[in-house]
């Protein structure tokens, strides 16, 4: 079966080749925001012809496409993630660089409240939280 990524790029009329297409598997079940290299790790699993620049290539291709969002959390490396209705903020770990997607009704009804008082109404934003454990004792 088709993984979401996959029927967008036929819907937008791409090309689909088998390297995409494993590609799009690999980022389809990805939750944690790989960058390059790592879906490149985890595509190599699949197929290991698929050369980095052949992500490269295709993630950006996608990225313009719209098919998939890329963040910059800070560490200058780009990561993406399959743009999907359901959204979400995220919570880094800058020590480990773990990324925590979460979703909270009060920041999302308070950005709300916050434009409509400038008299709009928000299409989107963009919310990244940074942070350390607390356990470090820092
Ligand atoms: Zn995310």
């Amino acid at each position: 079966m088709d993984t979401r990524i996959e029927q967008l790029c036929v819907d937008k009329g791409m090309k689909m080749t088998e390297q995409r297409r494993v590609i799009a598997r690999v980022l389809s079940v990805a939750d944690d925001h790989p960058d390059v290299e790592e879906v490149h790790r985890r595509a190599s699993e699949l197929d290991p012809r698929i050369s980095i620049a052949t992500v490269y290539r295709t993630v950006r291709l996608w990225e313009e496409a719209n098919i998939l969002e890329r963040h910059d959390f800070g560490d200058g490396r780009s990561r993406y993630e399959e743009v999907t209705d359901e959204h979400h903020d995220h919570l880094i770990d800058v020590k480990s660089g773990q990324v925590i997607a979460f979703q909270n009704a009060d920041i999302a009804a308070l950005q709300d409240r916050i434009a409509e008082k400038h008299g709009m109404r928000l299409v989107g934003h963009r919310l990244e939280l940074y942070g350390v454990p607390i356990d470090d004792g820092e």
